[in-house]
C-alpha cells in the first residue's frame, strides 16, 4: 500500500518538507478520521465505500473504541451470561424442567467468553478496513492545521498527514468523581467493573443511570449485594418515562438490587481490612449515613475526550460541557474539520455515533445530512430490558402536546406467557388529534429488539393505527406493540381488558 504521509522521525527537516509536499500532492487522503469507535470506524468505512481515500487513526492497539472494548459489547456479554447464571441459581431453570447438581460460577470462564467476543468483533473491524481499503494508522492524532493531522507513535516517532478533510471521532472518557481515586481494582469505573477478579460481597454503585444499573445488575446476579446511590429521584437516567422507571425499579428490586434515591455520595475512603466506607447524604438535606462495601463502582457519566487533540491550534473552542460544537453538517468552526459521536452534543450512544458518521460522510460527498434525535432509541439491557424512543408522557405534558396512551401488559402476550418471561408492558403515546406516534416505551425481556419497530414507525411519521393494522407474526412478543397501538387509537386492545 502506498504511504500517504511522511515520517518526521526519519528524515532531516528540509528533505521531510519536500517529500511531504511530493507525497501529499500525489496521494493526499480525502478524509482522516481520528478515532475508531462506532462513530469513527463506521464513518471511515462509509467514506471509503463512497470513493474517498480514507485514513483512520486510533491511539489504542485495538479498534472499536469504548463500545467494542470497554462498553456496549463486553457489558452485554456479561449481562447475558450473568442472567443465565441467575436463572439457574434462582430455580427459574428448574421450574422449566432443567435440573442439575453442583452449579458453580466460573468467573474466569465468564470473563474469557466476554474477551473472546471483544476480540472477535474488534478483529472484524480490521478485516473490514482492509476489505474497504481504509488505511489504519496506530498512534495519537493531533490536529496541526485545518488540513493536517500529526500522529504521535508509541515508539516516539511521528507522522504528518495532509488531508482534504478531518473527522474528529475521539469519543468520551469516564467522568471522575471529585475526591475519589479510581484504582480499577476495588474502586472502579465501568471499565474496571467489566473485569473484576472476584465477585464482591457488597458493591456500592454511584449512579443508577443506564450503565450503573446494567453493571450493578451483572454483579447482583453473580452474588453481590448491590446498592445504587442516585442523586435523582428515579432510576434509569435522563429521558426515561416515569411510569416505566417505577416498574423498572420494582423489577430490579425483586432481583435484590437496592436503591437510595435523592441521595448523594459525599466521600469515600478505604478502611483497614480492605473495606470501603461510602458517606451518603439526602439531597433534600439532613439525613447522613455511611455504607460499607468491598467494591465501589463510580458511574456518574462520561465526558467528551479532546485532550491533546490540537483544537487550539486551529481555533476550535469547546462548549461549556467540553463538547465540540458543530453545525447541522457536523462541521466545526473550521469548515474542513468535522466532529461526530460522544464528542459532540446529543445522547452518548453507539448507534447515534454510527448514524452521525454515515450522514456526515455523505454530507462531505455532497449529500444533505439530517438526523432527528427524538428518533434515536435508548435501551437498558437488564432483565427485563427497558427501551424507549420519542417523547415520554412527561415531555408531552411539558410541551403541551395533547396525547393518548395505549398500554398492553406482557402478561397478556401469548409468546411472553408461553416462555414464562412476561414481566413488563408496552406503552404507546399517540397524538390525540392526529394519532401520529409520539413515543413508545417498553419494559420487556426483548424491549431492545421491539423498539426498532417503533423507531421505523416514528421515522416514517406513522400513526398508532398504522402499527395496529400491520400484520404481525404470531406468536411473537412484537404483537404486544401492535396491541398497545390498537389501545392507543381505538381505546381497547384485543387480548387484554
Ligand atoms: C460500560 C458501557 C456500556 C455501554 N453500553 C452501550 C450500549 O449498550 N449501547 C450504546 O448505544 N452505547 C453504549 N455505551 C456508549 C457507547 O460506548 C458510546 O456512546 C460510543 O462508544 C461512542 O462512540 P464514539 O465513536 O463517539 O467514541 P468512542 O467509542 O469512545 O471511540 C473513540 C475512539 O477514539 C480514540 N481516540 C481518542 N482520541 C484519539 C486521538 N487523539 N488519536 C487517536 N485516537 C483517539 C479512542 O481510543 C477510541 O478508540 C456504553 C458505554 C459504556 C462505558
Amino acid at each position: 500500500m502506498s504511504r500517504l504521509f511522511t515520517k518526521t522521525s526519519v528524515a532531516p527537516a528540509g528533505a521531510r518538507l519536500l517529500l511531504r509536499r511530493l507525497l501529499c500532492s500525489a496521494s493526499q487522503p480525502d478524509l482522516v478520521v481520528i478515532g475508531s469507535g462506532p462513530g469513527g470506524y463506521v464513518a471511515a468505512i462509509k467514506a471509503a465505500q463512497l470513493g474517498l481515500k480514507t485514513v483512520c487513526i486510533e491511539k489504542d492497539a485495538s479498534l472499536g473504541g469504548t463500545c467494542l472494548n470497554v462498553g456496549c459489547i463486553p457489558s452485554k456479554a456479561l449481562l447475558h451470561n450473568s442472567h443465565l447464571y441467575h436463572q439457574a441459581v434462582h430455580n427459574d431453570l428448574a421450574a422449566r424442567g432443567i435440573e442439575f447438581d453442583n452449579l458453580r460460577l466460573n468467573l474466569d470462564k465468564l470473563m474469557e467468553q466476554k474477551s473472546n467476543a471483544v476480540k472477535g468483533l474488534t478483529g472484524g473491524i480490521a478485516t473490514l478496513f482492509k476489505a474497504n481499503k481504509v488505511q489504519r494508522v496506530q498512534g495519537f492524532g493531533s490536529i496541526s492545521g485545518p488540513n493536517q493531522v500529526t500522529v504521535n507513535k508509541a515508539d516516539g516517532g511521528s507522522e504528518v498527514i495532509n488531508t482534504k478533510n478531518i473527522l474528529i471521532a475521539t469519543g468520551s472518557e469516564v467522568t471522575p468523581f471529585p475526591g475519589i481515586d479510581i484504582d480499577e481494582d476495588t474502586v472502579v469505573s465501568s471499565t474496571g467493573a467489566l473485569s473484576l477478579k472476584k465477585v464482591p460481597e457488597k458493591m456500592v454503585v454511584i449512579g443508577a443511570g443506564v450503565i450503573g444499573v446494567e453493571l450493578g445488575s451483572v454483579w447482583q446476579r453473580l452474588g453481590s449485594q448491590v446498592t445504587c446511590v442516585e442523586f435523582l429521584g428515579h432510576v434509569g437516567g435522563v429521558g426515561i418515562d416515569m411510569e416505566v422507571s417505577k416498574q423498572f425499579q420494582r423489577s430490579l428490586g425483586k432481583q435484590g438490587l437496592k436503591f437510595l434515591l435523592d441521595t448523594k455520595v459525599t466521600a469515600a475512603a478505604r478502611e483497614t481490612g480492605g473495606k470501603i466506607r461510602v458517606d451518603v447524604e439526602s439531597v433534600k438535606g439532613g439525613k447522613k449515613t455511611a455504607l460499607e462495601c468491598d467494591c465501589l463502582l463510580v458511574c456518574i457519566g462520561r465526558r467528551p475526550f479532546t485532550a491533546n487533540l490540537g483544537l487550539d491550534s486551529v481555533g476550535i473552542k469547546l462548549d461549556s460541557r467540553g463538547r465540540v460544537p458543530v453545525n447541522e453538517r457536523f462541521q466545526t468552526s473550521v469548515p474542513s474539520i468535522y466532529a461526530i459521536g460522544d464528542v459532540i452534543q446529543g445522547p452518548m450512544l453507539a448507534h447515534k455515533a454510527e448514524d452521525e458518521g454515515i450522514i456526515c460522510v455523505e454530507g462531505i460527498c455532497g449529500g444533505h445530512p439530517h438526523i432527528d434525535y427524538l428518533n434515536v432509541p435508548s435501551v437498558i439491557y437488564t432483565h427485563p430490558e427497558v427501551a424507549w424512543v420519542g417523547r415520554s408522557e412527561e415531555q408531552c405534558k411539558a410541551e403541551g402536546i395533547p396525547y393518548r396512551i395505549g398500554k398492553f401488559p406482557m402478561s397478556a402476550n401469548s409468546r411472553a406467557k408461553t416462555i414464562n418471561d412476561a414481566e413488563g408492558f408496552v406503552k404507546v403515546i399517540a397524538h390525540k388529534e392526529t394519532d401520529r406516534l409520539l413515543g413508545c416505551h417498553i419494559v420487556s425481556s426483548v424491549a431492545g429488539e421491539l423498539i426498532n419497530e417503533a423507531c421505523l414507525a416514528m421515522e416514517y411519521g406513522a400513526s398508532a393505527e398504522d402499527i395496529a393494522r400491520v400484520c404481525h407474526a404470531h406468536p411473537t412478543v412484537s404483537e404486544s406493540l401492535r396491541e398497545a397501538a390498537l389501545a392507543a387509537y381505538f381505546g381497547k386492545p384485543i387480548n387484554s381488558i
